[in-house]
């Protein structure tokens, strides 16, 4: 069986464990169900998220052009700290900017390979953790809008960590923290616009992903150099498929390439 299609980051379900999805435009593949098979990656081209051209990926699925130009690629993306619409302020496009940032936003802890701040769309909740392949997260406030969560995450990492480690991540070198224990004590570094905000009660999410055996040296595929790779799927985590020789690839970061996926 050969799918083929361009990879966006994998669809998931809140389940025990975790169900995971690769969606194209016409088929989609249950990951979880693809454990202990041997599968065959074959790049085919490239396909920009934004205009679907064969360009060059720049980043986040897109081509340079796309990338310095939409609003979905804009710097809030990754920086909420720098939202403006919430002034009716414009960035590339006020309308989009509104539709994304005025929503509820959470400022989250999660433990992936160490303690982390993040922020995320309250309606990314949990989705947002299990893409990081955090075993453990907690919710510390709920905001009306981005840049109150941009700032947030910006006063707290003083205090805490906000990277993952991706090879710590895979190889599932983690420890359990106590999170309800870490919320409280970074309290008191909510800056003032967000305090009234905080959420009182709360309780740890823990998540399980479908891993049958954790690499010991995870070592990243790039396909589009190797132009093909076969291998055994042995887990998911995160956004990442684990190969049986320690082979993995984030499909995350591979969005916007055209892929054939071959089923033995
Ligand atoms: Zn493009």
């Amino acid at each position: 069986m050969t799918y083929q299609g361009v990879l966006r980051k994998m669809e998931t379900e809140f389940s025990n464990p975790i169900q995971y999805y690769l969606v194209f435009e016409n088929d989609f593949i249950n990951m979880n169900q693809l454990l202990d098979k041997s599968i065959d990656i074959q790049f085919v081209k490239h396909q920009c998220l934004s205009c679907g051209l064969d360009k060059p990926i720049y980043r986040q699925g897109f081509c340079k052009s796309c990338f310095f130009d939409i609003p979905q690629a804009a710097d809030w993306i990754m920086r909420p700290e720098l939202s403006t619409a919430h002034l009716d302020k414009e960035d590339r496009d006020l309308e989009y900017e509104k539709k994304v940032q005025l929503q509820p936003h959470i400022v989250y802890l999660a433990n992936s390979s160490n303690v982390k701040v993040g922020v995320t769309r309250k309606s990314q909740v949990p989705t947002r953790w299990i893409d990081q392949g955090a075993h453990e997260a907690i919710e510390i406030v709920e905001v009306p809008n981005r840049y109150l969560a941009g700032i947030t995450e910006v006063a707290l990492k003083d205090h805490v960590g906000d990277k993952t480690n991706w090879r710590t991540m895979l190889k599932n070198d983690i420890k359990d923290e106590n999170l309800v224990e870490w919320r409280e004590r970074l309290k008191s570094y909510i800056p003032e616009e967000a305090k009234n905000y905080f959420i009182e009660s709360n309780t740890e999410t823990n998540i399980e992903f479908p891993v049958h055996k954790y690499p010991k040296k995870p070592k990243s595929l790039n396909i589009e150099k190797v132009q093909s790779y076969q291998g055994t799927l042995v887990g998911v985590k995160g956004q990442y498929l684990i190969f049986e020789d320690d082979t993995v690839f984030n499909i995350r970061a591979n969005e916007g390439l055209v892929v054939a996926i071959s089923v033995f």
